[in-house]
């Protein structure tokens, strides 16, 4: 066990968090290169200084994976970064990226109990600061894979669900091969979140470690097109299939003008820039609509929505504007990202909701009439509901609108799959303890099954799923 912080509770509770270094905002909104920089070692050494190694961690209970905090932060303060990866590891197979996007200010951190009076510790960022020390240290270890099995899996789907699944599979000893509709490896972790959050390189060094631990990909493969899944059982022979698709089909606003050129769904705009890197022009042919010198709004408070603002501003926006029916208090994306995007620049028009898209007549949008709006009861959610202000009508000009007001279920496997049980609104039901399916042999979690989540939550079910698969292959029975 690691050394214990020897110095006395009251001086380490005086210790005041230790700041994330970042790029200036001026520069960063017109790159994307990564806006924290990560911690020195000095850093991650006060940081952990400050941990007073509660009895009963709160951190650990709102951890959404469990993830043994407490103990990481002691191998931290022991300088053992490599043992503090590798512990992290034990609940989490990708630590560089959660450490970088986990909404801490929800899970650990918010159960830190020096966050009662004051700033809760730097768990995601001490996080990433062990995971990048692995991988730049070039010990990115190998974990031990068992005697083969025989037996094979089908994964459908590389997000973080998949990819977390695939990893538990091969160390057991079967044969995992994962289906990718896309041509790249990641899910949203490549397709969604931008290079300026989380660099692409991270997800790739990931997702060769579980190519060297003997996980095959197989991309461009779109499964209930190319293949179906009984098809995979019946023809290709795989004991068991594990579904994690995601839910990647945008919403819209179904409002008149949707149809405009310039206007885009959040999830589109994300992946020709990210994906195809439009960002890379002219380096890379992508064609996405011209951003320089345009007036650019974004609708929603996601992180998809605030992704993409600071995506537009990057490229070059007049202005950047995220339009909101709630207020900031409701928003649900990332405080640090909030933080970040009005450091940016992004202009926020809150309590305000598009009605309609106005265009030019070449089809070209030219604004939105937008309504103001106030907080009512609150809704099933919990938060106030937006109620329209009679009379409040105005027009808001701009050229590009993005819209980023949250995605739902493909239903392509589905409805290609028939004694597949889905939800009215096309979820794969599986249940929460095992992730079986209604189909024998077939499992299911991440998003495709919660709706939009977090990563954690998606590799929490990946892990929760290869578990699961394992028994099932084991014992042979359902
Ligand atoms: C822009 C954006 C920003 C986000 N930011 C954050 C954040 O900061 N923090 C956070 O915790 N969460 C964030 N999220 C949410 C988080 O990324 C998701 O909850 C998580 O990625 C879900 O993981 P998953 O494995 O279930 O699915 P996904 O990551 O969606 O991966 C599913 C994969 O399945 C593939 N697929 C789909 N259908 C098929 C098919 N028929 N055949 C083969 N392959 C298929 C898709 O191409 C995709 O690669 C964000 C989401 C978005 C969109
Ligand atoms: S709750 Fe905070 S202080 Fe207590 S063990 Fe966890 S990180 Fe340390």
């Amino acid at each position: 066990m690691a050394e214990i912080n020897s110095l006395p509770l009251k001086e380490r509770m005086k210790i005041p968090r230790t700041p994330m270094p970042e790029l200036d905002a001026e520069v960063r909104s017109h790159n994307f290169d990564e806006v924290n920089r990560g911690l020195v070692a000095a850093d991650a050494l006060t940081e952990a200084t400050r941990c007073i190694a509660c009895a009963k961690p709160g951190c650990v209970v709102d951890c959404p994976v469990g993830v043994k905090i407490k103990e990481v932060v002691a191998l931290i303060y022991a300088g053992d970064y490599l043992a503090a990866a590798a512990k992290l590891r034990e609940d989490n197979a990708l630590p560089a990226v959660t450490g970088r996007v986990c909404p801490q200010e929800n899970q650990c951190e918010g159960g830190c109990v020096l966050g009662k009076k004051g700033a809760p510790v730097a768990i995601g960022n001490l996080e990433r600061f062990v995971a990048d020390f692995e991988r730049e240290s070039g010990m990115l270890g190998l974990p031990s894979i068992a005697a083969a099995t025989g037996k094979s899996v089908a994964i459908v789907g590389s997000g973080p669900a998949g990819l977390s699944a695939a990893g538990d599979l091969v160390q057991k000893g079967h044969r995992v091969r994962v289906f990718e509709a896309l041509h790249e490896l990641g899910g949203v972790l490549i397709y969604g979140i931008p290079e300026f959050r989380l660099p692409k390189a991270i997800v790739k060094t990931e997702v060769d470690n579980l190519r060297r631990m003997g996980v095959e990909f197989e991309t461009n493969v779109v499964v209930g097109k190319s293949v179906t899944i009984d098809e995979l059982m019946r023809n290709e022979r795989y004991d068991a299939v594990f579904v994690a698709t995601g839910a990647g089909l945008p919403r819209f606003l179904g409002i008149p003008g949707e149809h405009l050129n310039g206007v885009y769904s959040a999830n589109e705009f994300l992946t020709r820039v990210n994906l195809m890197r439009a960002w890379q022009t002219p380096a890379y042919d992508e064609p996405v609509y011209d951003c320089r010198d345009r007036d650019v709004i974004v609708v929603g408070g996601g992180n998809t929505a605030m992704d993409a603002v600071r995506t537009a501003r990057r490229l070059g926006a007049r202005s950047a504007t995220l339009v909101y029916r709630r207020s900031e208090a409701e928003m649900p994306a990332r405080i640090e990202e909030v933080k970040h995007a009005r450091q940016e620049g992004i202009e926020f028009r809150m309590l305000t909701n598009p009605i309609e898209f106005i265009g030019d007549q070449n089809g070209w949008l030219t604004g939105a009439r937008c309504m103001k709006m106030e907080l009512g009861e609150p809704d099933r959610s919990g938060r106030r509901s937006p109620v329209e202000i009679q009379g409040s009508e105005y027009l808001l000009p701009c050229n590009v609108a993005i819209i980023g007001v949250g995605t739902t279920a493909n239903p392509l496997i589905q409805s290609t799959t028939p004694d597949l049980n889905t939800t009215s609104r096309n979820y794969i039901v599986a249940d929460p303890a095992t992730t079986r399916t209604s189909k024998r042999g077939v499992f299911a979690g991440g998003d495709i099954v919660t709706g939009g989540a977090t990563v954690i939550l998606a590799m929490g079910a990946g892990r929760k799923a290869a578990a699961s698969i394992h028994d099932f292959l084991t014992a042979g029975e359902w």
